[in-house]
């Protein structure tokens, strides 16, 4: 199992997803298999995701409207529910796991996060529950945003305050500078593979927010060595 905040290339990313060739942002149970989003958050970025709660709640918008089903650009065209042949697009699917787990009718639907930081290299975010989605006018059009809250990797289990201190979601602005300044490599040993972001600093020592001083890039065997250390 890859640990959250590990850093993929696209293929190991698929490897990890049983093969699955994986292109588009949001994929609803594929072949019966845990869903999966895809986040992009460069400032040039096709979709807005944020982070609330400390790092323990990710909202993620929906996807637009497919290329050659609409007039011009789908930016301006309302995030679709359904195809127009009246099945459900993606949108339409995790907006209902959703409404019906508000509803009571259902447990929330388990969701994978994967986030490109730059063309072939993906960080692994971790396993959400998807517990809330909405549709909001964000000036142009309708889009469709979904509420994810970050739980265990082993048991899904909601993370309690003492987890999150050291676990928390590194916002992405963060996750590409710390890449950027440490050259792709561990800062330890120089390796470019198996590489995870650390956070450096115990957030028990001060600062709820995460600042790219406090992250740095280890490979697997020194970020082991420090989480022995820890223990
Ligand atoms: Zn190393």
């Amino acid at each position: 199992m890859i640990a959250r905040n590990s850093i993929l290339s696209h293929h190991e990313m698929c490897e990890n997803e049983f093969g699955r060739m994986l292109q588009a942002g949001m994929h609803f149970r594929p072949n019966g298999r845990t869903s999966i989003f895809l986040m992009s958050t460069r400032s040039n970025a096709p979709y807005n995701d944020c982070i609330e709660n400390e790092g323990r709640v990710l909202i993620y918008e929906g996807h637009d409207a497919k290329r050659n089903s609409v007039e011009g650009d789908p930016k301006t065209h309302d995030q679709p529910s359904r195809l127009p042949s009246d099945a459900l697009t993606e949108n339409g699917k995790f907006h209902e796991a959703a409404q019906a787990y508000k509803r009571q009718n259902a447990p929330a639907e388990l969701v994978r996060v994967y986030q490109k930081l730059y063309p072939g290299v993906w960080a692994y975010n971790g396993n959400f529950r998807l517990v809330d989605s909405w549709r909001e006018h964000d000036g142009t059009r309708k889009v469709f945003k979904f509420r994810l809250e970050l739980v265990a990797d082993q048991d899904q289990h909601v993370l309690t305050d003492e987890e999150l201190t050291h676990s928390r979601i590194i916002p992405s602005s963060v996750k590409v500078e710390v890449y950027k300044r440490d050259g792709g490599k561990c800062v330890k040993c120089g390796r470019k593979d198996n590489l995870h972001f650390d956070h450096d600093f115990p957030f028990s020592k001060g600062g709820t927010s995460i600042l790219a001083a406090n992250v740095r890039l280890l490979c697997a065997r020194h970020n082991l060595e420090k989480s022995d250390k820890i223990e």
